[in-house]
C-alpha cells in the first residue's frame, strides 16, 4: 500500500463518509478564487473538532502525506491548491461560537465560523467584529492569511484582532497561544507567528478574537474627482491629519464603470470616486463629516454627498464588496489577477499614479480599487483570452509590485503569498530573513507535510 492509501484506510475507519473522494467535492477543494490552475486533492476530510484535526495530522505526519487546510476557499493566490497526492482538510464544519465575553470585548470561536456568522450572532449584543474580507471566508482562513478589509484603517487587521489561538502542530500536538489579555510580555509571540502562516506551520482550530462596540452613530459619504491623483491625495491628507475615519475606499473610473454596471449604482459618474464611513458619537461623526468635506474641497472633489441612512450605507458597501465580481463581469471570458501592493501612506500617490501609467502602457484593462487609508490598493488585471494574455498580465503584476517595493512597500497588504507572490519574497525580505523563515518551517514541520510549496520560494526550501 502507498503512504496515501495507508492514511486513507486508517482515517476511513474513524471518519466514515466524512472522507470524500467524489469528483465534485475534490473539484471544489482544488482551487481558491485566484487565477492559478487548480489540482484535485486525493481526498477531502471534513473535521468537526480539534481532536479530529490532531488525529488526521498524526496519520499524515507518520506517513509523510501532505495536507492543506481549507476554510472558505476564497483566497486569491493559489493558497489552497493541494500538493501532489495531498489531502484537503476542510474546517468549514467547525462552526461553534464557544464564548462571548461582552464585559471584556472578546470571544472564542472555532476556525470554520465565518465573519458573517459571527456578526449575525452578535447582532443584538451591541458588539461587532470588524475585519471584512470577501465572500464566505472563515475566521481560521482569515487568521491564516492575516486578512484585513475596508475597516482595517480604524480597527486593524487580523493581526491586531487575534488575541490567542488553539493550533494543532504537524505531529498532532495541540497548543494554545496567547490568551484573553490585551497585553502580555511573556515569551515569544506565537500567536503572531501563526497569524499569516498560511497553513504552513500548524492548523488553527480555535481563535480568541477582539470585539468592538457598535458605534453610536455611523454616516457614509461619497465624493467624485476629475483626477485620480486628487482622490488619492484626499486619502493621504485624511491619514496625515489623523481623522479617525471608519472606512475610506477608492475606485478609479474603470472600477466605477464596472460597479455601476454590475451593482446598478444610480446617480454616479464614471469618475475616480472615494467612499467614506464615519463612526462615533453623533457630535463626533458630524465633526468628522465636516472636516472630510473641507479636505475633499481642498482636493477638487465634487458633489460630496453624505447620509446616515442604513439602507444607503448597505447599498454602498455591498457594491464595494462586489468590486472583484464586477471586474470579472466587466469582461466575460477574462480571468482576473488581483494585485495587492501596499506602501507607507505618503508614497501612495506615487504608487497609484505610477501603476495607472503602467496599466495604460500595458494595453490591458485593470480597474483600481483600494483600502487607501492603509496605503493598500488592488487592481484586478483582466487577462485577455489570447496566447500571450497571461504573460502580459503577469508582467504588469510584476511592474506594480516592483514599484511598491522600491517605494518601501510590500507585495501583499492582505491577500498573502500562496503560490502567486512567492517570487517577490526574496526582494522584499532578503535572503537572511528567508533563511530564518525556513528554519522556523523546518522546526514546526520537519516532514514538510503542511501546505508544502507555498509562501517560501522553492530555492529557499
Ligand atoms: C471577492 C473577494 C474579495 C476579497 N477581499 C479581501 C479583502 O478585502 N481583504 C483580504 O484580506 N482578503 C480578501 N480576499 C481574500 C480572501 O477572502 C482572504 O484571504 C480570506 O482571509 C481567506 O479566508 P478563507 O476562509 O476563504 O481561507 P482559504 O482560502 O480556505 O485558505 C486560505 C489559506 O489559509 C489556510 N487555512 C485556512 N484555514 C486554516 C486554518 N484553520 N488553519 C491554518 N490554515 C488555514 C489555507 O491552507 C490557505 O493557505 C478577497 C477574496 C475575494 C474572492
Amino acid at each position: 500500500m502507498s503512504a496515501l492509501e495507508c492514511v486513507l484506510t486508517e482515517l476511513a475507519e474513524i471518519f466514515g463518509d466524512r472522507i470524500s473522494c467524489s469528483e465534485a467535492v475534490r473539484d471544489h477543494h482544488s482551487h481558491g478564487e485566484g487565477w492559478q490552475e487548480g489540482r484535485l486533492p486525493a481526498a477531502v476530510v471534513f473535521v468537526e473538532n480539534t481532536q479530529e484535526v490532531s488525529t488526521v495530522l498524526k496519520a499524515c505526519n507518520q506517513h509523510g502525506v501532505p495536507i492543506v487546510a481549507f476554510g472558505g476557499g476564497t483566497s486569491l493566490e493559489g493558497h489552497v491548491t493541494p500538493p501532489e497526492n495531498g489531502i484537503s482538510l476542510d474546517l468549514s464544519r467547525m462552526t461553534q461560537i464557544l464564548e462571548v465575553n461582552g464585559d471584556d470585548l472578546d470571544c472564542r470561536v472555532e476556525a470554520g465560523v465565518t465573519r458573517h456568522a459571527l456578526n449575525a450572532y452578535l447582532r443584538d449584543s451591541g458588539l461587532f467584529f470588524p475585519v471584512d474580507p470577501g465572500g464566505e471566508s472563515t475566521l481560521g482562513g482569515m487568521c491564516a492569511t492575516r486578512a484585513s478589509g475596508t475597516a482595517a484603517v480604524r480597527y486593524g487587521t487580523m493581526r491586531e484582532n487575534t488575541l490567542g489561538l488553539t493550533v494543532v502542530l504537524a505531529d498532532g500536538r495541540i497548543v494554545r497561544t496567547g490568551g484573553r489579555v490585551r497585553k502580555s510580555a511573556t515569551g515569544y509571540d506565537l500567536t503572531r507567528l501563526f497569524v499569516g502562516s498560511e497553513g504552513t506551520l500548524g492548523i488553527i482550530t480555535e481563535i480568541q478574537l477582539r470585539l468592538h462596540g457598535l458605534p453610536e452613530a455611523i454616516a457614509t459619504a461619497v465624493c467624485q474627482f476629475e483626477k485620480l491623483e486628487d482622490a488619492v491625495n484626499t486619502a493621504v491628507t485624511t491619514m496625515q491629519i489623523g481623522l479617525p475615519i471608519g472606512r475610506m475606499e477608492l475606485m478609479d473610473e474603470v472600477q466605477m464603470d464596472a460597479c455601476i454596471k454590475y451593482s446598478k449604482m444610480a446617480g454616479y459618474d464614471v469618475l475616480p470616486t472615494m467612499f467614506f464611513e464615519f463612526h462615533g458619537a453623533p457630535a463626533a461623526v458630524k465633526e468628522q463629516v465636516e472636516t472630510m468635506e473641507a479636505v475633499v474641497a481642498d482636493h477638487n472633489g465634487k458633489g460630496f454627498l453624505w447620509s446616515n441612512n442604513p439602507e444607503d450605507r448597505n447599498e454602498l458597501w455591498k457594491a464595494r464588496h462586489s468590486a472583484f465580481w464586477a471586474c470579472l463581469a466587466y469582461r466575460p471570458n477574462h480571468r482576473g489577477i488581483a494585485t495587492d501592493a501596499v506602501v507607507p501612506v505618503s508614497a501612495l500617490t506615487e504608487l497609484i499614479t505610477g501603476s495607472k501609467k503602467d496599466i495604460e502602457e500595458s494595453g490591458l484593462l485593470a480597474p483600481i480599487v483600494g483600502h487607501v487609508g492603509d496605503g493598500n490598493f488592488h487592481t484586478v488585471i483582466l487577462v485577455p483570452p489570447e496566447p500571450d494574455g497571461l504573460a502580459r498580465a503577469l508582467e504588469l503584476d510584476r511592474k506594480i509590485v516592483n514599484r511598491a517595493l522600491s517605494l518601501g512597500g510590500a507585495c501583499s497588504g492582505e491577500h498573502g503569498i500562496g503560490l502567486g507572490k512567492k517570487e517577490f519574497m526574496e526582494r522584499e525580505h532578503g535572503r537572511d530573513a528567508l533563511d530564518i523563515m525556513r528554519m522556523l518551517k523546518i522546526s514546526f514541520d520537519p516532514n514538510n507535510i503542511l501546505n508544502p510549496g507555498k509562501m517560501l520560494p522553492d530555492n529557499v526550501m
